[in-house]
């Protein structure tokens, strides 16, 4: 059982390392045929039907970029070396909650932090599952009347739940498995910015924790997300 565990974490590793390399190699051919279509539609008078085709080329490669940048972020979530301690959740979670507002000043969004208790992680990566969970209820619930998110936590003796719960869009229960897959989005969301990382950075995070993340949500019902820490021990 150890062998073939310590083989499965070399395997994820590899991968890690591989899809690392490759997206970041792809980063320089890339960005040439980005220049070079910006510099054709910027400096030759193109035909109208040229001009949409190269237009059509560097949108591709703008959206290639972003997906690059963000298969980067995948594998170098939960990767940072730095010790696991007790985090003090309510400083993380204010700190949150004031980049969001900020952020999302032109809507009247209502950010509960009800109640609060410190887990046992590595911060940077606790920053990152929280700001993703907190970030999607947000985005997701802009087109709200009054968008109100709520975060709790809950004591299970030797772990800690936190459940984000908002009044947005909702997810059909058909599709909540595949929603923390790489790249994966619900059917309804082409007018919500994204391209479907944070969830599966959320939950390579969770099991570098041995932690879990789920969601319980019916569509147009708003959505609760859960996560699971472990509970700092008393010394
Ligand atoms: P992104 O938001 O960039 O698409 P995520 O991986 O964070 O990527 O989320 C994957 C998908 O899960 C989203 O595209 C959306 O369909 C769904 N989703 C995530 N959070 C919420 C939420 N709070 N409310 C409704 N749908 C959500």
């Amino acid at each position: 059982m150890r062998i073939l565990n310590e083989k499965l974490k070399e395997a994820y590793d590899e991968l890690d390392a591989f899809s690392y390399t490759i997206s970041h190699d792809l980063k320089n051919p890339l960005s040439s045929i980005k220049s070079y279509s910006q510099i054709l539609l910027r400096s030759f008078s193109l035909e109208p039907k040229a001009q949409h085709m190269v237009s059509r080329i560097l949108t591709g490669a703008e959206k290639m970029q972003s997906m690059i940048q963000d298969v980067l972020s995948y594998s170098k979530a939960g990767q940072s070396q730095s010790e696991y301690k007790v985090v003090n959740m309510e400083n993380l979670l204010n700190e949150l909650k004031q980049e969001l507002l900020v952020s999302h000043e032109d809507k009247d969004v209502e950010i509960n932090i009800n109640s609060v208790e410190d887990i046992y992680g590595e911060e940077t990566m606790v920053m990152q599952v929280f700001s993703n969970l907190i970030g999607n209820a947000v985005k997701y619930s802009k087109q709200a009347n009054k968008p109100v998110v709520n975060i709790n936590a809950i004591d299970h003796g030797n772990e800690i739940e936190y459940a984000i719960q908002d009044n947005g869009i909702g997810i059909d229960p058909s599709e909540q498995d595949k929603i923390f897959e790489l790249f994966t989005r619900a059917s309804d969301v082409d007018a919500f910015e994204g391209t479907g990382v944070g969830l599966s950075i959320v939950k390579k995070i969770m099991s570098k924790h041995q932690g879990k993340v789920w969601v319980d949500s019916q569509l147009n019902q708003g959505s609760t997300f859960f996560v699971r820490f472990k509970k700092p021990q008393v010394a």
